[in-house]
Formats: C-alpha cells, structure tokens, sequence
C-alpha cells in the first residue's frame, strides 16, 4: 500500500537540507543570478561535505530509480522510501534555498540520473561519483527527442560521436555528460541509445554559454561532438536495437528526473508564498486559519488556494517517487506530477509578485526572480503540453504515433 508519510530518515534529511539552503544558498541567490555564469565558490565545500554525483545529498544523482544499485539489490520487505524520496524532499528544499545554486551544486546533474537508471555496477563504479550533465536536446530538435540527429558509430574498440547539443544545464562545469545519440537514424527511436562522454574527450567542445531568463546561476552550455571518441564501455544499457522495446531505455530517465524536477518547482513556489506571507505579515496581514473559508479576505482566500495547490503537486510528486523507489511503472504518475507542479509554481510565484506590487516587481526582494526562476521548471524534462500528451496518451491507451 502507498505510504507518503516521510519516515524519520526522510524527515532528517528535509531538516538538514532546510537549514543548509536557508544559510548557504539564500544568502548568494541575488549575487549569482546578477553573476550568470560565475562558478559559485562558495558551494565548493558541499562536494567534500556530501559527496559527488549521486552521493549524499540526494539530489537529482541520487535518485535511486529503476535501476540504481539500491534498487537492484533484492528487497523483499515491502514498502520503500528510497532513493526518489530521498531525492524530492532534497531538492524541494534547496530549491526553496536557490534553484539555480542548488543544480550549479557539484555532482547534482541530469545525467546522474541517468546514469543512476540504467548504468551496469561497473559503470556506476566508473561514473556514479562524477557529476554528470544531460544532452538530449538540439538546434533542430527539442520536445521531439526521438528526432535527435546525433549520431554514434562503432569503430573498433571506441564509438565515435558527430552532432551537437545545446542548452546542456551544467555543460560548462560537468565532469561527464550522458548524450543522446542514434546508432542508426533508418531504425528510429529505437536505435537512440546514451553514451557518457567525459570532458576532456577528444572531438567534445563547449562552444557556447547561453545567457538566462532565471536559473542564472547555473551553466547552460552549447557542446559539439566532432568525431568525438569515447570508449566502447561507455554506452548506457544494451547496444543492441531492440525495435520491440522501442524508446523505453533512454525514456526511463524521465520516470526518475520528472518527479524531482516538479520538487524543484514546489520549493521555488513555496519560497515565493512563504516571502508573501512574510511581507504582508510585515504590514499587519496575516492569514487567519480558524476563521472560515466563507469569511476569508480575498487575499486569505488566495493564500489558502496556493497553499492548497502546492500541497496537491507535493503529494503527487511523492506518490510518482514513491513508485520509482517501489520498482512500479510510474511514467504517467511521473508527467502528472511534472504538469501540476510545473504549472502550479509558475501560477504561485507571478501571482506572489503580483500580490506585493512594486515590492515584488523590484530587486528590492527576491519574487521577482523566483517568478523567473520557475518558468523553465515548466519547460525543461519535457514541457506543460508534452507531459499532458503523455498523461492523455496512458490514460486512452494510444500510442505516440496514434496521439501526436
Ligand atoms: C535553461 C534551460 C535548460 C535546459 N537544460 C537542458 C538539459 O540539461 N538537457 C537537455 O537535453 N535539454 C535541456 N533544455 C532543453 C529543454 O528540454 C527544451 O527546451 C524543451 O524540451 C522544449 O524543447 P524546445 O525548446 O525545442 O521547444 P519545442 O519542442 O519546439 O516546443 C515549442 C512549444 O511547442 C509545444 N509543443 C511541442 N510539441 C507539441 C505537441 N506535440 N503538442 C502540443 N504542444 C507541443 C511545446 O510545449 C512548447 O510550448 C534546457 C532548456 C532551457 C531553456
């Protein structure tokens, strides 16, 4: 039976990583998004205290998914509250902090989930303790991912990598990237498989650092691959083209990133209303929980909504984490919780600014860029409309050919 009740271990961790992004990301958030592109020193430190890629913190590395070492060892007792859990009540909490910080945070990348879902042990040995960017995207290819044109060809011993990708959170400071890329454009998405592909690799380029919207703080990079050679050992999953299974390797990522890409959107939302209700609180307005709904001020009845809204993204994105960690099919839980929370945090923080006027509008506080912030939350690991088309396509059995 599901149980979202956060254990003590669960209830630990938010404590901890409530005070770290109160005391170590909040007071840099404005430094950095004014900063774009300036490594954050001060968050050097967290690597050694934590450790890398997929390490203690729980972040976005450390989903322990599918296939994560965690999970692949035999549990028989039921109910688990593992790694994803682990990894959503982490990364609310330091987005609460600074979402930029918390994913320019050493070894908290994309592509440490990815490598968390579908590496071998020896891979996770090789790659688990690196951070770990993610290149899916393209100049001619974005929320239709199955259109990559990257392409990896076997020679000898090494594949060999041609194509580009842009918009790579954490490209610039990564140690390793995973990057999509087909073996054979003629058999489809079935031949799209991931490679890691660690900096320094001859043929890989970082040409571009995009300037931001929000999430400044945080390296977007643009990466070529000219005959770029990796290792033959260094694909993630089956190299073979199983065009039964179709997508399902590469798009396992998402069961697992989705759910903490929502957390993200929760705690840039509810650091937006937390501020709100400081400010008015400031001005003598403070929401009042024993007087009934019927006699709320608008401006109650607005906080109780939000408050409410966050709280239905949270519980559902601990219910899609929970079934990761669980070993259940969690792809639809994973877009709804994804399409809620995204929408919700955007809805919360504007509407925040919106409530606190020229306060909110100005850098006199932070509302403002949380409302920037939150935008790509609705975007990135596929949009708004991408996961409803998913949610809708699971929900009447249709394929992505038959619901496009
Ligand atoms: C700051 C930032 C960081 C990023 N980080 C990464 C990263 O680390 N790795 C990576 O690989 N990518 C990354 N991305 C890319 C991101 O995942 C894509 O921007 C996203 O998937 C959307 O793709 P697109 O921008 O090409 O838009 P498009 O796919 O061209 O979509 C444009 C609009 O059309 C809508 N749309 C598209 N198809 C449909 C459809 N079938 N039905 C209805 N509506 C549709 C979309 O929802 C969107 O509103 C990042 C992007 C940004 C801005």
């Amino acid at each position: 039976m599901i149980n979202l009740e956060l254990p003590a271990k669960l209830t630990n961790i938010q404590k901890m990583t409530g005070g770290m992004a109160k005391s170590m990301l909040r007071p840099i958030s404005r430094k950095y998004d004014t900063l774009e592109h300036e490594p954050p020193k001060e968050l050097d430190p967290i690597k050694n205290m934590m450790g890398q890629g997929g390490g203690g913190l729980g972040g976005l590395g450390a989903g322990g998914g599918s296939g994560s070492k965690e999970s692949k060892e035999k549990k028989d007792d039921g109910v688990k509250n593992a790694g994803n859990m682990l990894g959503v009540v982490a990364v609310e909490n330091m987005c609460w902090g600074d979402c930029g910080l918390m994913l320019a945070m050493p070894g908290q990348g994309l592509g440490n989930a990815a490598i968390a879902a579908v590496a071998t042990e020896s891979q996770l040995e090789r790659f688990g303790g690196k951070w770990a960017a993610m290149a899916i995207t393209e100049p001619g290819t974005g929320s239709d991912s199955a259109n990559i044109s990257t392409t990896a060809t076997l020679d000898g011993d090494e594949w060999v990598l041609n194509g580009e990708k842009i918009f790579v959170t954490d490209g610039g400071r990564c140690e390793v990237v995973v990057v999509w890329a087909s073996l054979d454009k003629s058999k489809g998405k079935a031949a799209i498989k991931s490679f890691v592909v660690e900096k320094g690799a001859p043929g890989m380029e970082v040409v571009r650092l995009e300037k931001k919207m929000g999430i400044r703080a945080s390296d977007t990079a643009a990466i070529t691959f000219t005959d770029c050679r990796i290792p033959k050992d260094n694909i993630l999953g089956s190299p073979e083209i199983d065009t039964k299974k179709g997508f399902g390797g590469v798009m396992q990522t998402f069961d697992n990133t989705r759910p903490v890409v929502a957390a993200m959107a929760l705690g840039v939302g509810r650091a937006a209303l937390d501020m709100t209700k400081e400010l008015l609180k400031q001005e003598g307005i403070e929401p009042s929980y024993s007087k009934k709904t019927f006699n709320a001020s608008a401006l109650e009845a607005e906080i109780y909504r939000m408050e409410a809204d966050l709280e239905a993204a949270r519980l559902l994105t601990l219910k899609a984490a929970w079934m990761a960690d669980n070993r259940q099919p969690n792809s639809k839980e994973a877009s709804i919780c994804k399409a809620k929370a995204g929408r919700v945090g955007n809805y919360v923080t504007l509407r925040c600014v919106e409530l606190c006027g020229t306060l909110g509008y100005s850098h006199d506080t932070l509302l403002e860029k949380f409302a920037r912030d939150s935008k790509i939350l609705d975007i990135f690991e596929g949009t708004q409309q991408i996961q409803q088309l998913i949610v809708a396509r699971q929900t009447l059995g249709l394929s992505s050919k038959e619901l496009r």
